[in-house]
């Protein structure tokens, strides 16, 4: 065995590509970028897209890049319409992924994946005849026959994929996906030799395994992503795992990756509450057992964070997916000690899943170029202007920036003696620390730019207007609004902005006017336990089993109620919760639920006194006793400054709040900032 292999145990198939093959060769080469979709797969010019994406991603020095996920065959396409690999001709349009990916210096594996009952199309297929909770399609089971062609679909499409020039596949086995549906008991309920005891259900995989290396060789990588925490019931447990992950290894795999929590699972395993790396344990729980590398996942978003979990010897190599949205130089600027410099994702799924969710292609809130790389093109200006940038707020900051890497001169003022705008609110809700990355980021960014920055200066027009500016944006965000209802000027009622930027006082008993994300997250704030954020407490709060004894790796929630009793209003009828993000909404709402908050839609407010405030809704007039309101109804745009400006002449452009405080939020002010710089 040579040093590579030795150093990395690869010994059941001593020709694969090794981690030092793949250039793993320090720590912070053990970084890949994991799978996404990102919805280009099937874009208008999706290839060249996906061309500039990956490119540009190989070009920041990534190690290893998996692809989003292709089917093997039209039953397991995501969606209707969704991207397949089922002919040559299908391989050959990826050509100019890969190259592009070659061309940059990196390596690129694509994954296969089948959806199973998961797929949103009437044409899905899984082990046993049950609806996904999630999903409105019913799967036809599989015959036998359906079962030994679908194993021969994921050889065709590796096969295609080696064509097609990528470095190799990763089989998509976790997420209670196809090949997870087969493995857990939850899903399979079949009597064949497919079904019924444990080494039943996981022939699936294993021949899968053992078709696709029959077919691509040995120089060939296969990732195996193994789900080692189903987070359902009838999930497996660590004796499966373990077992399965050597069953994978023998099988052929070159190197096994950890899958966390199926999409139906109930318990959030990526999103910005979770604490960061709280899963890397459960990988941990597999190492000695197998020979090949193992790499880990999950909520990892910065390089010392990686570095800590390699050193500590949780996994081989560390997977990150969304963190190579936010920034596509991640390992380049860990490599060259400037981790400072890297633009962090901060887990909100706002603008990749989220947008998945609903048909979009995917972005980045922090990062609007991602996925769009060649629609926003950021160049050097033709000529220099002298800019003001009026508000320091995520609009603001990302606009005075991108202006003066283009060359413009720009000076970026804000009242406040922080930077961040808004974002300094929405940091101090628990669970929304990561807000403090993105502030942190466009700090160092505003001083490598040569952004002049004017703290503490509330500017008026006759400023701008004196100082002569070629052009002005105003990024003066919002006010909250303060509605008319009668009393409302009594001293128990606190906006949301001064209960959490003053450390306002709440009393023990709280009404909250408004139910937009910022009802929730003041709620949030309101009945939070106080407890460290961390994987242990996450655990708890969950129910998630950390000796992954009992199927599922699911255990009893510890309860988490507030002693602070808060009520929630709306006048609108719909449901709570219905305006927030697809993909983590669910999570507040489950949060409130736990924490008793009560909730009341169709109400009409009457009067604030100092007993409470006076309700009226179906059910007839009611008074709610409360110490403190707080009003979270809604925003009004700032931009008091405008007329003006427009009056001297001088050109201005509203962006976020300024220009539209209603569906404001942090994606869009930084989109609109950074679009709008791309072209002044
Ligand atoms: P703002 O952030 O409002 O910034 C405007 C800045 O302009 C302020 O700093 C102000 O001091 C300055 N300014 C105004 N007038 C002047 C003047 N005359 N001179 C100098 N400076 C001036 N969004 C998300 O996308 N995701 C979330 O999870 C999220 N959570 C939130 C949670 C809470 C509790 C809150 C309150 C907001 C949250 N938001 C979230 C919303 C997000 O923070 C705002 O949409 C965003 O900050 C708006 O950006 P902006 O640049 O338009 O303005
Ligand atoms: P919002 O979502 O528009 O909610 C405003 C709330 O106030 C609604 O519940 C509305 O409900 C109520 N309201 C509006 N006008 C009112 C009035 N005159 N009197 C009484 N109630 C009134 O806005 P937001 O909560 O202020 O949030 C602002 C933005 O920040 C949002 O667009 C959101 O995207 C962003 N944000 C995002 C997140 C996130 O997690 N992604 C979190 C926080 C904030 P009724 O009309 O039914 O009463
Ligand atoms: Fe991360 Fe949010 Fe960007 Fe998604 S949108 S990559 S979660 S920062």
């Amino acid at each position: 065995m040579d040093a590579a292999s030795s150093h990395c145990g690869m010994n059941s198939f001593p020709h694969l590509l090794s981690p030092l093959d793949l250039g793993f060769t320090t720590l912070k080469n053990r970084t890949l970028m994991g799978s996404m979709h990102t919805g280009l797969e099937e874009a208008e010019n999706g290839y060249d897209r996906m061309a500039a994406f990956y490119g540009e991603r190989a070009k920041g020095d990534c190690a290893l890049i998996v692809t989003g996920g292709i089917a093997p065959s039209e039953a397991g396409r995501v969606a209707k319409g969704g991207s397949v690999m089922d002919t040559m001709e299908e391989a050959l349009h990826h050509r100019v992924v890969t190259k592009a990916v070659h061309e940059a210096g990196g390596k690129i594996a694509m994954q296969i994946l089948h959806t199973g009952r998961y797929g949103y199309h009437d044409k899905i297929v899984a082990p046993s005849p049950l609806r996904a909770p999630i999903n409105m399609f019913k799967p036809h089971p599989l015959t036998e026959e359906e079962i030994m062609r679908t194993i021969e679909e994921f050889a065709t499409c590796a096969s295609l994929a080696r064509e097609a020039g990528y470095d190799g596949v990763e089989v998509m086995g976790s997420e209670g996906y196809l090949i997870n549906q087969f493995i857990a008991k939850r899903t399979n309920q079949r009597e064949d030799d497919w079904g019924g005891s444990f080494e039943n259900r996981i022939r699936f995989p294993l021949e899968i395994l053992k078709a696709v290396r029959k077919k691509v060789g040995n120089d060939f990588i296969i990732i195996y992503r193994l789900s080692m925490l189903d987070l359902v019931e009838e999930g497996g447990n660590i004796d499966e795992v373990v077992y399965l992950a050597k069953e994978v290894e023998k099988a052929g795999a070159s190197i096994i990756n950890t899958g966390i929590g199926w999409h139906e699972a109930r318990i959030p395993t990526i999103a910005m509450m979770v604490p960061r790396a709280a899963f890397t344990w459960v990988t941990a729980k597999v190492k000695g057992h197998v020979k090949i590398p193992l790499i880990t996942s999950n909520r990892i978003n910065t390089p010392e964070l990686a570095e800590e979990i390699l050193a500590r010897g949780d996994a081989d190599l560390v997977s990150m997916a969304r963190p190579f949205l936010a920034d596509p130089m991640f390992v380049k600027k860990a490599k060259e000690g400037k981790s400072e410099e890297i633009n962090t994702c901060i887990a909100c799924n706002q603008a990749c899943l989220d947008h998945i969710f609903v048909g979009k292609t995917a972005s980045c809130l922090v990062n609007p170029r991602a996925c769009h790389e060649t629609e926003i093109v950021i160049r050097p200006a033709e000529k220099k202007k002298k800019i003001a940038v009026v508000g320091a707020g995520p609009g603001g900051m990302s606009c005075a920036t991108t202006l003066a890497e283009r060359g413009h001169e720009v000076d970026l003022y804000d009242a406040s003696s922080e930077l961040g705008g808004q974002l300094n609110i929405a940091r101090r809700i628990p669970g929304k620390e990561e807000f403090n990355e993105t502030i942190r980021y466009f700090r160092n960014r505003i001083q490598s730019t040569g952004v002049r920055l004017h703290l503490q200066m509330k500017v008026g027009a006759d400023d701008l207007i004196q100082k002569k500016y070629d052009e002005v944006v105003l990024a003066t965000g919002v006010s909250p609004r303060i509605p008319a209802i009668p009393g409302v000027e009594n001293s128990k009622v606190i906006t949301y902005a001064d209960l959490i930027l003053k450390s306002k006082q709440p009393g023990k008993s709280v009404v909250v006017i408004g139910a937009g994300g910022i009802g929730f997250d003041v709620s949030l704030y309101l009945t939070d336990a106080g407890h460290a954020f961390t994987k242990e407490n996450y655990w708890k709060e969950w129910g998630i089993d950390p000796s992954i004894t009992q199927n599922g790796g699911l255990t009893t929630k510890v309860e988490t109620k507030s002693d602070r009793k808060v009520v929630m209003l709306k006048r609108s009828n719909s449901k709570f919760g219905s305006t927030l993000g697809k993909t983590t909404g669910w999570i507040h709402k489950t949060s409130l639920e736990d924490r008793k908050v009560e909730q009341i839609s169709g109400v009409e407010y009457k009067k604030i006194d100092d007993r409470g405030i006076t309700i009226n809704t179906k059910a007839g007039e009611r008074l709610i006793e409360a110490d403190s309101i707080i009003l979270c109804a809604g925003q009004e745009p700032k931009r008091d400054l405008l007329p003006e400006l427009e009056r001297a002449g001088i050109p201005v452009h509203l962006i976020g709040g300024a220009d539209e405080a209603g569906e404001l939020d942090a994606k869009r002010a930084i989109e609109q900032g950074t679009k709008l710089a791309a072209k002044l």
